[in-house]
């Protein structure tokens, strides 16, 4: 099963993203600052990386440089980010992110958006869906 990691300093959204991924078998890690994501990433080497984009100390584009220069070349990183400017998606493509969900959260679609940065097999497989 897929080890996801989300990293975001705000504790109602980290709640948010818990209980959704959780909903659907996901028992993610967490982390509350650029700092520890990659503490924590280094160590376990997640299938799936999310990433809040607006934190204190460093930020989402900031982590996300470092993890890519800390070796997780090819770990999907997912950035989370309420900023709806025009632009901001060129500039998460070009900082290392892969994609990016945007907030608030939709409760609907937010596992199934993630979902399609997870190789398949790491799924988690729907009610009444045949594994495999
Ligand atoms: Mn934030």
């Amino acid at each position: 099963m897929a080890t996801l990691l989300v990293i975001e300093d705000y504790p109602d959204n980290m709640a948010l993203m818990r209980y959704l991924l959780g909903a659907y078998g996901y028992e993610p890690l967490a982390a509350t600052s650029g700092e520890e994501g990659l503490r924590i990433a280094m160590k376990e080497r997640p299938d799936l990386i999310l990433l809040d984009i607006q934190m204190p100390g460093m930020d989402g584009y900031e982590t996300a440089a470092a993890l890519r220069e800390a070796g997780l070349k090819d770990t999907p990183i997912v950035a989370v980010t309420s900023y709806a400017m025009v632009g901001d998606r060129e500039r998460t493509l070009a900082s290392g992110f892969d994609g990016y969900v945007t907030k608030p959260i939709s409760p609907e679609s937010f596992v199934t958006e993630v979902e399609k940065f997870l190789p398949e097999e790491l799924r988690r497989p729907r009610p009444g869906e045949v594994p495999g």
